[in-house]
């Protein structure tokens, strides 16, 4: 049995596709001279061929393939079509005699040692995407046969190092039934798709492609984080049996996904998805979201070359916002720094980048990224039912400076008779100590608030939310932290605002018992989510709940809190 990092739920077992990197045999030795239009000509033709088949994945997929995907595809083909790295390509082919797929691999491996060496982990996975088009680029020089996914006919596991964008846009779930690969995050590119896909898959398996082999059987049980290499009869019997609870509990679930999340008593809460593209909204809508409530609109600028325009931000947020219809959505203004960074945005090295220029800051350092996109959500307001969020705020001054902003951009768009949501909401993520101590006056600013447990932990707790070697501290359900958040509701509940939760602890099922007894008036989770926790909801009692907060927040250590919760959870899954 191995392991890894399990990012996408789900038991299955079967036949393995191995997909091994195959071994490129580049000449490195000096062409002769009469030879160098040959190698010119071998580059363009790869080249025409490497964008045909891009483009064949693109339209074959149109129905599958949304923004996203189509943007890292157009990236690709710009990528080899752009000027400066022909230019490069044909001086090493002309001036060092050098062969077509040795030019075309030196050009590929400066970009990325440049970038790798930036240690930023956005610019990795985009160092990722260089590799993948040039890789595919080489194997068109040297006629390497490029595995198209597509044309797999029986069901596998797919068993990789890594999948490249362009091999998860060819996925088709019915044949790919498993992932297992050698390295990835939880949030990388391939743990993103397989979630969305709702594709079991287990990341991060040291040495996996090493061990695991052409025809073995597998059973991947990403519920336990566990892969078993040919199994012996017991085994597969017992995962066989969990694998029939869990579909049936998920068959259960999708008939009270569109169900109101109502207690017994009848008190409702909003059960709402975050995204963080609009592909992830037909997720959103499958699991039964109730809105968007939260709409991580870093992704839209991460993914780009320079700064989105404005127009090209307003057709986004205007897809959501018709997609969603009369279902609230809340775009969150960008919150890029932290570790997500933008390679056209020059910020000076950091010491601590988590306290440094992050989200709002930078929003409001470079004034016109923040005019530009709250201009493009209002002019998106009218298709939909949108509203406004700022991250990372810490004082009234922000809220007052960023309010004063709406309204000029109103004025302005009022001046070129250009229509929006006059009544647009603008709320606030509580995510900082210092906000969640000052949200009796903050509530008093905004229509509502969204606690960002994520930060809200990391900062209150002072302990880095991506730091492995500090993880066993790092819990939102510390007294310290569960404190805040029932300040945070009871401010905004005196101010007769809404207060929702977007950060992991909404899909947190020790929790949900608690965070309703806390008041909270919506949860917004990752979409597969949503029945799970909204099951949890409907078979529980909110007067309970309340006394069960009650107790739990008298509880001075985490240990006994989360055990408290835990019992109580218990009672309700045995219903
Ligand atoms: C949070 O901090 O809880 C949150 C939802 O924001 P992010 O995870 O994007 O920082
Ligand atoms: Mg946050």
């Amino acid at each position: 049995m191995i392991s890894g990092i399990s990012v996408s739920p789900g038991i299955v077992f079967g036949k393995i596709l191995l997909i091994k990197e195959e071994k490129i045999c580049i000449n490195n030795t000096k062409i002769q001279e009469q030879d160098i239009n040959l190698e010119i000509k071998k580059f363009f033709d790869a080249r025409n061929k490497t964008i045909q088949q891009i483009q064949l994945i693109q339209n074959s997929n149109t129905t599958k393939l949304e923004h996203d995907q189509n943007a890292i595809f157009e990236g690709h083909i710009m990528l080899i079509e752009d000027e400066e790295f022909e230019h490069d390509i044909l001086s090493l082919i002309k001036n060092k005699h050098c062969s077509a797929e040795y030019a075309v691999n030196s050009v590929i491996e400066k970009q990325v040692t440049t970038i790798e060496n930036l240690q930023d982990e956005y610019l990795k996975n985009r160092a990722i995407d260089i590799r993948d088009i040039g890789a595919r680029l080489i194997k068109n020089i040297l006629n390497i046969n490029i595995i198209d996914l597509k044309n797999i006919n029986e069901s596998v596991i797919i068993v990789a190092n890594d999948l490249t964008p362009s091999e998860t846009a060819q996925i088709d779930t019915k044949k790919i039934i498993g992932i297992i690969t050698n390295q990835g995050s939880r949030t990388s590119h391939t743990s993103i798709m397989a979630r969305s896909m709702e594709i079991p898959a287990i990341v991060g398996v040291i040495n996996a492609t090493k061990i695991i082999k052409k025809n073995d059987f597998i059973i991947l049980d990403s519920i336990n984080n566990e892969i078993f290499i040919n199994p012996d009869k017991n085994i597969l019997n017992l995962k066989k049996k969990l694998k029939t609870k869990f579909v049936i509990q998920k068959n259960n679930l999708k008939k009270i996904k569109n169900l109101n999340a109502i207690t017994t008593d009848e008190h409702q809460v909003e059960i709402g998805a975050n995204i963080g593209t609009p592909q992830d909204i037909k997720g959103a809508k499958k699991n039964g979201a109730e809105c968007i409530g939260l709409y991580r609109t870093e992704f839209l600028f991460m993914g780009k070359k320079k700064l989105p325009s404005e127009n090209e931000q307003f057709e986004m947020y205007k897809i959501i916002a018709q997609e969603m219809g009369n279902k609230p959505v809340i775009i969150r203004t960008m919150d890029i720094g932290g570790d997500k960074n933008l390679p056209y945005i020059k910020l000076p090295k950091e010491e601590n980048p988590f306290l440094g220029c992050r989200a709002i800051r930078i929003s409001m350092l470079y004034k016109e990224i923040l005019h530009t996109q709250i201009k493009a959500i209002l002019r998106a307001s009218v298709f939909g039912k949108l509203r406004i969020m700022f991250p990372m705020i810490i004082s009234i001054e922000e809220v007052k400076f960023l309010k004063i902003t709406i309204k000029k951009i109103k004025e302005e768009l009022k001046n070129e008779h250009c229509d929006f949501d006059k009544n647009i909401k603008i709320g606030i993520m509580i995510e900082t100590p210092a906000a969640a101590i000052i949200s009796h006056n903050l509530a008093k600013e905004v229509d509502f608030f969204s606690i960002g447990s994520n930060d809200l932990t990391q900062y209150t707790l002072a302990v880095d939310r991506g730091n492995d070697l500090i993880s066993n501290l790092y819990n939102p359900l510390n007294p310290a932290v569960l404190h805040l958040i029932q300040r945070i509701i009871i401010s905004a509940h005196k101010e007769k605002k809404w207060v929702g939760i977007c950060g992991e602890l909404a899909s947190d099922e020790r929790a949900t018992l608690l965070l309703l007894g806390m008041g909270i008036d919506e949860f917004s989770m990752s979409s597969s989510y949503i029945p799970h926790i909204k099951n949890i909801i409907r078979k529980s009692n909110f007067k309970e709940c309340q006394k069960i907060a009650k107790l739990a927040l008298l509880e001075p250590t985490t240990t006994k809190l989360t055990s408290i919760l835990q019992k109580h959870l218990d009672k309700i899954n045995k219903n």
